[in-house]
């Protein structure tokens, strides 16, 4: 559909408009809480959906579809008198003006809201972002699931001995919860369902390589929790390697500082994320990508712009470098402000934000999973996977996606498959010209 002479169409109003930029964990909770006979809430997002984020590994490698970990977010919004959602990437905020700017035209805002979360940080590397696969959005998630997909099948073609011995070899770069995730999934596929899908592949030449620079896995987790999530890993036949720092990848091999290169080639970089700043702000309201605000969530520097989640850097005691790019926070974050904005228009003094620690969870496969709960207590195995369950079901955005999930999971944990396995559309590599070639003239998917 051609876009033509496109406006924002938000009405006037005499109330304090807020702009929210981003329907993560932040901006959802922060619109859900705001009210709409004190404000008007715009709330902008590149997507129509809030994306769960914490189970993207599992839509990668198949044991969800995309649908049940999107909540469409007009749905949840059904109710509300003066919200308006636009499907919009906001280009640019002008802190002077008070205004943003969109594709579809600028907005004043009487307060602005940043929540716009984390990009995939490459470090500079331009072939890792022409090569690997990354794992932030769901798009992401099902080019890495077509990825897979493709593997195997071309796995099942393949004729040429010079690549046979590490065609289904896979490399993680990253060795924190997204690495560990889907290392442990990807080697569930290769033991319950690849053998029996593709019965003439040799599966123990399918090597899955986990690559971390530091020196152990889970490095935000307990170095108990670290401990337990490599055994576990180790015995489902996940190559661990600490201490290992990747240089490049030129599609094929990956190189590595002081070791033995590792030819692959599908490799899934979960190595880092920067913050999703925005053009127009000052370079001083922003460290290492992230803005830096005040105990009341609100950019140093400014009276009327919040920075919440995973994009704000707010330094407290506790949190001398910020608080961890986690879903809580962000959560947290949302709510407080969601509650607290009318009493800072009124310029009444409101208590500082306190982040709340629930703990934090990991799962590494069916029925094993490590968990940090409050009070330094490290639990793994069943009993930490039944919490991990629980805890991933509740924070579903939409009654819908919950039983979407859970009955995903049931049919999962009794028949051991997998049941996505599709190339709905396939993935190409940015920088694989000869393979866009090769699929366009067999019509390969199409
Ligand atoms: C693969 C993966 C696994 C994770 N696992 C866990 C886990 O197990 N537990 C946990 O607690 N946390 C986990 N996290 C981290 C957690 O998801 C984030 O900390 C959380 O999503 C941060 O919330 P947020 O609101 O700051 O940003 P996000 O949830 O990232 O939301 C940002 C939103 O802003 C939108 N946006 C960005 N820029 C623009 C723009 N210019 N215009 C319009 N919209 C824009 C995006 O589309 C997005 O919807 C995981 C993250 C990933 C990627």
């Amino acid at each position: 559909m051609e876009m033509r002479q496109i406006t924002l169409n938000i009405p006037d109003t005499q109330k304090p408009r807020v702009v929210i930029i981003g329907a993560g964990f932040g901006g959802l909770n922060a619109a859900t809480g705001l009210s709409d006979d004190k404000f008007q809430v715009v709330l902008f997002d590149k997507h129509n959906y809030h994306t769960f984020q914490p189970l993207l590994y599992q839509v990668a490698s198949a044991g969800l579809q995309a649908d049940s970990i999107a909540g469409p977010l007009r749905n949840l919004f059904h109710k509300r008198k003066d919200f308006h959602f636009r499907m919009l990437k906001v280009l640019s905020i002008d802190p002077v003006a008070n205004t943003i700017s969109t594709s579809a035209g600028n907005l004043k805002y009487d307060y602005l809201i940043i929540s716009g979360g984390a990009k995939t940080n490459y470090f500079g590397n331009e072939n890792m972002k022409k090569f690997a696969s990354s794992l932030k959005s769901i798009p992401d998630a099902l080019n890495l699931r077509s990825q897979l997909m493709q593997l195997f099948e071309w796995a099942s073609l393949n004729s040429d001995p010079a690549i046979e011995d590490h065609i289904l070899n896979i490399v993680l770069i990253g060795a924190g919860p997204t690495g560990v995730e889907m290392s442990g999934a990807l080697s569930e596929l290769k033991k319950h369902i690849l053998p029996k899908d593709y019965p003439r592949l040799d599966f123990n030449k399918m090597r899955i390589y986990l690559l971390e620079g530091l020196d152990r896995v889970l490095p935000p987790m307990s170095p108990k929790a670290s401990a337990r999530a490599q055994k576990d890993l180790e015995k489902m036949g996940v190559n661990i390697r600490l201490k290992t720092m990747v240089q490049d990848y030129d599609g094929e091999t990956v190189t590595i500082r002081d070791g033995e290169p590792i030819k692959s080639f599908c490799v899934i970089w979960s190595a880092g994320v920067t913050g999703e700043t925005m053009p127009g702000l000052p370079a001083e309201w922003a460290e290492r990508g992230r803005l830096l605000t005040d105990l009341n969530c609100r950019i140093i520097g400014s009276y009327n712009i919040f920075a919440i989640g995973d994009i704000s850097m707010m330094k407290s005691d506790t949190y001398p470098k910020g608080h961890p790019g986690v879903a809580q926070p962000a959560i947290q974050m949302g709510k407080y402000l969601a509650k607290n904005l009318w009493a800072l228009h009124q310029q009444q003094p409101v208590k500082p934000f306190r982040y709340f620690d629930k703990g934090s969870l990991a799962t590494i496969g069916r029925g094993k999973a490590v968990a940090d709960l409050p009070g330094n207590i490290m639990i793994g195995g069943r009993i930490a996977w039944y919490i991990w369950l629980f805890v991933h079901i509740t924070f579903l955005s939409t009654f819908r996606n919950k039983i979407l999930v859970l009955t995903n999971w049931i049919w999962n944990l009794f028949t051991y498959d997998k049941g996505n396995r599709l190339i709905i559309r396939p993935y190409i590599r940015k920088g694989d010209e000869k393979a866009r070639a090769v699929y366009a003239e067999n019509e390969v998917g199409s």
